[in-house]
């Protein structure tokens, strides 16, 4: 296997994720089989339990692992499907490392940092190789070069860079060259330090990866070259795209980036052949037409929070030849100001999944106006719970209905709690995680829009439909279009007096790519441009 290690300097927000994601893009149309793997230096096991406005959405895998958002970038650049090995954090390190103390493991040994931490980071890079599904590795290193917590990670690949050779293992370095406007000039300083304090710990980039607003001149490039002691070849521009994030791909690859990185790994494979990912670019950039979708929700503030879903719309509208413009609604805006002056006029209606009670409220109104307004509607997980509470209560007449989530007294559950999960404690412990099959119900939109009848989709929830609901909602339309094998849970709902209403208790945006976009986002948008 050979490896490709990704650092990042001088500020956070450089797009290593991207950045990795584009390589595993270039890579894979030259041919090899790729895979990606982010190490993220903070102490949590994983990023379930952060807020999503700290750390943006927790992007889950087939396996049920909840991951950083960078492998939602992964598996939408290439064709990888990522299990939980694919994400390491210091807390999960360092949980095993004292898990094997208190087994002995150690034999009475000092634990360390170097070598006893340190060795579980390659370990759990090795692990990778040993699936054996691939023949690169990429590698990502969270935070920024000078991080003390980042510190083990940047020791441990020093160590695996060592063992396997340098013509097994590289490092690139995503940097950032900022433009000076009093100066007038690109800036290497920031670039020349960051480097510096890698070439401190013994860790020398192979690569150069330079993010900039304006192009990277000869004598910039010679100036990097020369300070950071890479060739001048290997110092690579990337740009701040102009409209699409499927286009650094192309940008890397005009740099020359893949060539260098095959060169320096003697990987010989014939040039990557990215046609068919330009002219899936260029239906996303150029579209002839328009469609404006609201997302209601309660994350607003944060870009990243609805990261995949946003991404799948995009995906959608390529496949439509439509630009997808975003109305991002804020949830308690509804609540304060009524849904009509937020909603008028959008195409279609899309809310989101969350936790917790704030702006459920607006959910709900903005549930019951494209249902009234007979507004395309897609709901994803909490979307699915809001929607099946609006029509509790304002269809079938069960005043007060809601989730236990929201009102652990409502007198109609019905979304709830699965008996079995009462009993757990820990946050987590209880969640629906994961991929899970559903039947489809013949005749159904669900089952139209799929073309098939039985689907597998990621879920990440807690709460369920209450069963005890199904035949008096059913009675009024509300058609229960996708369910569990057994047909014990509810997976996919719609409602029969509506042009396009489908709500799913799953999260399709984690199935979503922009060369294979999901059906139900691609009808969504289908239905929402009609
Ligand atoms: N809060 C809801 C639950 O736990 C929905 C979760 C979600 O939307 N991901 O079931």
């Amino acid at each position: 296997m050979k490896y490709i290690f990704v650092t990042g300097g001088v500020v956070s927000s450089l797009g290593k994720g991207l950045a990795a994601a584009s390589l595993g893009t270039l890579l894979e149309h030259r041919g090899l089989r790729v895979t990606l793997q982010k190490l993220d230096p903070y102490l949590n096991v994983d990023p379930g339990t952060m807020n999503p406005l700290q750390h943006g959405e927790v992007y889950v895998l087939a396996d049920g692992a909840e991951t950083d958002l960078d492998l939602g970038h992964y598996e939408r650049f290439t064709k990888c499907v990522l299990t939980r090995d694919n994400n390491l954090t210091s807390g999960q390190v360092y949980e095993t490392v004292l898990a094997k103390e208190r087994r002995g493991d150690y034999l009475g040994k000092t634990v360390q940092v170097i070598p006893h931490i340190t060795d579980e980071i390659k370990n759990r890079i090795r692990t990778l190789e040993q699936a054996g599904n691939a023949d690169v590795l990429i590698t990502e290193i969270g935070g920024t070069t000078g991080d003390i917590e980042g510190l083990p990670f940047l020791e441990a690949i020093r160590q695996f860079i060592l063992q396997v050779g340098h013509e097994n293992a590289i490092l690139l370095h995503v940097t950032l060259v900022p433009y000076i406007k009093a100066a007038g000039e690109l800036k290497t300083k920031p670039t020349q330090q960051s480097v510096a304090k890698l070439r401190e710990i013994g860790l020398q980039p192979e690569v150069l990866i330079c993010r900039t607003e304006k192009p990277l001149e000869e004598d910039v490039r010679e100036k990097l070259s020369l300070y950071c002691n890479v060739p001048i070849s290997s110092v690579i521009e990337a740009r701040d795209v102009e409209n699409s994030i499927y286009e650094f791909p192309l940008m890397l690859q005009a740099e020359g980036l893949d060539e260098k990185v095959c060169k320096l790994l003697h990987l010989e494979t014939p040039p990557a052949d990215m046609e068919r990912w330009k002219m899936i670019v260029h239906s996303i950039v150029h579209p002839s037409r328009r469609v404006k979708i609201a997302v209601v929700g309660k994350y607003v503030e944060l870009q990243d929070a609805y990261k995949s879903i946003y991404e799948s719309l995009c995906h959608a509208g390529g496949a439509n030849d439509c630009g997808v413009d975003l109305e991002i609604v804020d949830a308690e805006q509804i609540e304060a100001e009524g849904a009509e002056i937020f909603l008028n006029g959008v195409g279609g209606i899309l809310v989101p999944g969350g936790f917790g009670d704030r702006g459920t409220e607006g959910k709900v109104a903005a549930a019951r106006y494209a249902r009234e307004n007979k507004i395309p509607f897609l709901g994803i997980c909490l979307g699915m719970q809001i929607a099946t509470i609006e029509f509790a209560r304002n269809v079938c007449g069960l005043e007060g209905a809601n989730s236990t989530e929201f009102d652990a007294a409502t007198p109609h559950p019905v979304i709830a709690l699965l008996d079995e999960q009462k009993e757990v404690a820990g946050k987590g412990g209880s969640m629906r995680l994961g991929s899970w099959p559903a039947v489809l119900k013949a005749g159904s939109l669900a089952h139209k829009i799929y073309g098939q009848a039985e689907i597998a989709e990621r879920h990440r929830h807690r709460y369920e439909f209450n069963s005890t609901y199904r035949a008096q909602m059913e009675e009024k339309g509300f058609i229960i279009s996708g369910t569990s094998p057994n047909g014990s849970l509810v997976e996919m709902i719609e409602h029969r007096d509506h042009p396009w209403f489908v709500a799913v208790q799953f999260h399709p945006e984690f199935l979503s790519k922009p060369e294979a976009p999901h059906p139900l986002f691609d009808e969504f948008i289908r239905a929402s441009l009609g």
